[in-house]
């Protein structure tokens, strides 16, 4: 049994702090939001009351917060992470964030004497659920090695991607693939729709073919030929537009600030904003369907 600390108990922290318990460990949690650490504490968690209080005690302290500003503010101001954790303390951020902060983040633990990994995940709440997410991990290997059997209980799939800020390298990078993806699928079904062909006809025959890829196979953005795909319930998520455009508009920063031609992710961001505008940020984005099928609509 380990002691975990665990910062930001929303939609992923939740369920993944209940996984450690149920795991058998000691987790201690934090979030801004009162609720959230009562629920945890009837899961058989304890309750905690400041970021101070979380790292504090523990064997390891993770975050899941929303964004680079609160991860920033949660491991450096005072009170913070840095300030708190004690002595060997093994410190694992699993938000999605910008890789410089993850870098500058992992540098400050360093100077302070910490190991930490920058691990954010896939597999949205539902993997969060069932303990089936994929971590994509940044650190050093010696400090990988001792976090995976850690993270084993909240996932399934654990990658060492590299030196510090690589796993948000990994995790900006697919999603934008995923991204781009899912646009072209969208196209080509709006596309055959308007020559006359039937959208099972052409799944049946691409996803046999070359434009075979997950964004068609593993989530068709028409309802019908996957039935598993948030299509066919009315484009409830899953994973929201939102976050798709979250992790868009990162992986154009990283563009940016590594001098990266990436039209057709910028591209991608830039339709995922108009989906988003017109009012689809808390369906799936797989909805952008509706957007590209009829462009001058309402979704
Ligand atoms: P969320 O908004 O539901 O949860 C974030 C939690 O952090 C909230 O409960 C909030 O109160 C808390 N928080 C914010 N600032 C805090 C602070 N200073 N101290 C303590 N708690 C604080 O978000 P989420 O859906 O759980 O996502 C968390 C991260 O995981 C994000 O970076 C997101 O991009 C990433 N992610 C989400 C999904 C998904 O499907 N939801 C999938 C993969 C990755």
């Amino acid at each position: 049994m380990a002691t975990f600390g665990f910062i930001g108990l929303g939609n992923m922290g939740a369920p993944m702090a209940a996984n450690l318990v149920k795991a058998g460990h000691r987790v201690a949690g934090f979030d801004l939001v009162p609720g959230a650490i009562e629920a945890l504490s009837t899961k058989g968690g304890q309750a905690v009351l400041s970021v101070a209080e979380a790292a504090g005690a523990n064997d390891i302290v993770i975050t899941m917060l929303p964004a680079g500003p609160q991860v920033r503010a949660v491991y450096l101001e005072h009170g913070g992470v840095l300030a708190s954790a004690r002595r060997g303390a093994l410190l694992i951020d699993c938000s999605t964030i910008d890789v410089e902060t993850a870098r500058a983040v992992a540098a400050a633990a360093k100077r302070a004497g910490f190991d930490m990994l920058d691990a954010p995940v896939s597999g949205g709440t539902a993997g969060a659920e069932a303990a089936s997410l994929t971590f994509m991990v940044g650190g050093e290997a010696e400090v990988f090695a001792r976090a995976q059997p850690l993270l084993a209980a909240m996932g399934r799939t654990i990658v060492h991607a590299g030196p510090a800020g690589n796993g948000q390298a990994a995790k900006i990078c697919n999603n934008m693939m995923l991204g781009v993806s899912m646009i072209a699928v969208c196209e080509a079904f709006a596309l055959a729709e308007r020559l006359g062909l039937d959208a099972q006809t052409l799944f049946d025959i691409s996803s046999k073919s070359s434009g075979q890829c997950w964004a068609l196979t593993s989530y068709c953005p028409v309802p019908g030929p996957v039935p598993a795909s948030p299509a066919n319930r009315g484009y409830a998520p899953g994973f929201t537009a939102a976050m798709m455009l979250k992790d868009l508009r990162l992986a154009q920063q990283a563009a940016g600030a590594t001098a990266t031609a990436t039209p057709l992710g910028a591209a991608a961001a830039n339709l995922y904003q108009l989906s988003v505008d017109a009012g689809a940020d808390s369906l799936d984005f797989s909805s952008i369907f509706r957007l590209i099928r009829k462009p001058q609509g309402k979704i």
